[in-house]
């Protein structure tokens, strides 16, 4: 099987306990924050969280590579303030060593927002720049960018500002990209019949590329097409529909990577993970 599905799965309690819950719902890959995602600063892993950790995603059967760790919301690699960009800065090398700890390959972040006070290519200059530095200072944890829903000043929405960035990175072996279904419907790319899918998915082979692609979130979407609003919702009875899903699960451009929910209703991820494993040919 090709397809790697899961789900945003809680770490309450400590990390080590998110490969279990991803298991009990049958999930082959799962997200996680490796800290509170509202603080700026955790206390540092001990090698003993560590090591449960990894015995229970071994335990879990998943393979570090299908797991998909998520940085803090407060993040902002573009800030147009320098002092908060260096704050953002020194919380997301905080991030990226977290997942070394743990033997994690990726890490997903949303690129970042202008606040309406610098041009939009100079807090894509910042982002990548930041990137750099984090990728001079680590080893072997890749830099997800998420595309966005454009909701507010958050840059990444386009798939322009996805290429923007990663012309600019030095190392572009550790950077790849995170593409939402519901950011990328929100945005504007329709993805709802083959003909949208074919072409949405085209500007993204065209702009960024699927080599680049290393996770995907798989939302329906509450908002329309094009709307820049970022709700979500559960698969297959939103504005998205299920079709889409059918196209995505029947994609060989997006195998072997890990496909997370992040959908509104958790006490159906386990039959929504059946669903989408479902509508594969
Ligand atoms: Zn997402
Ligand atoms: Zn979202």
């Amino acid at each position: 099987m090709a397809k790697f599905i899961g789900a945003h799965t809680s770490a309450a309690g400590g990390v080590f306990n998110a490969p279990a819950n991803a298991a009990k719902i049958g999930a082959q890959a799962f997200a996680l924050f490796t800290k509170n995602q509202r603080q700026w600063v955790a206390k540092d892993l001990e090698t003993e969280v560590i090591d449960k950790f990894k015995r229970a995603l071994d335990d879990a059967g998943i393979l570090p590579k299908h797991v998909l760790p998520h940085d803090s919301y407060l993040i902002n690699l573009g800030h147009p303030e320098i002092e908060k960009r260096d704050k953002s800065f020194n919380a997301f090398i905080d991030e990226v060593q977290r997942c070394e700890l743990l033997g994690l390959d990726r890490l997903n972040f949303h690129p970042g927002s202008h606040l309406k006070k610098i041009p939009i290519d100079e807090c894509l200059d910042a982002i990548a720049e930041n990137m750099n530095r984090t990728l001079d200072q680590t080893t072997g944890v890749s830099l997800v960018m998420e595309n966005t829903a454009g909701q507010g000043s958050n840059l990444g929405w386009q798939f322009e500002h996805l290429a923007h960035i990663i012309d600019k990175i030095e190392d572009k072996t550790r950077v790849g990209v995170c593409l939402d279904t519901c950011h990328m419907f929100t945005a504007g790319y329709d993805i709802r019949t083959k003909e949208a899918y074919d072409i949405s998915m085209g500007q993204f082979e065209n702009l960024v590329g699927f080599k680049y692609l290393m996770g995907m979130h798989l939302n329906d979407s509450k908002p329309d097409l094009g709307s820049h609003v970022d709700r979500h919702d559960s698969i297959g009875v939103g504005k998205i529909g299920l079709d889409a899903f059918r196209f995505i699960m029947n994609d060989e451009r997006i195998d072997d990577i890990p496909m997370v929910l992040e959908t509104i209703d958790e006490t159906i991820w386990d039959k929504e993970i059946k669903l989408l494993y479902s509508l594969q040919d």
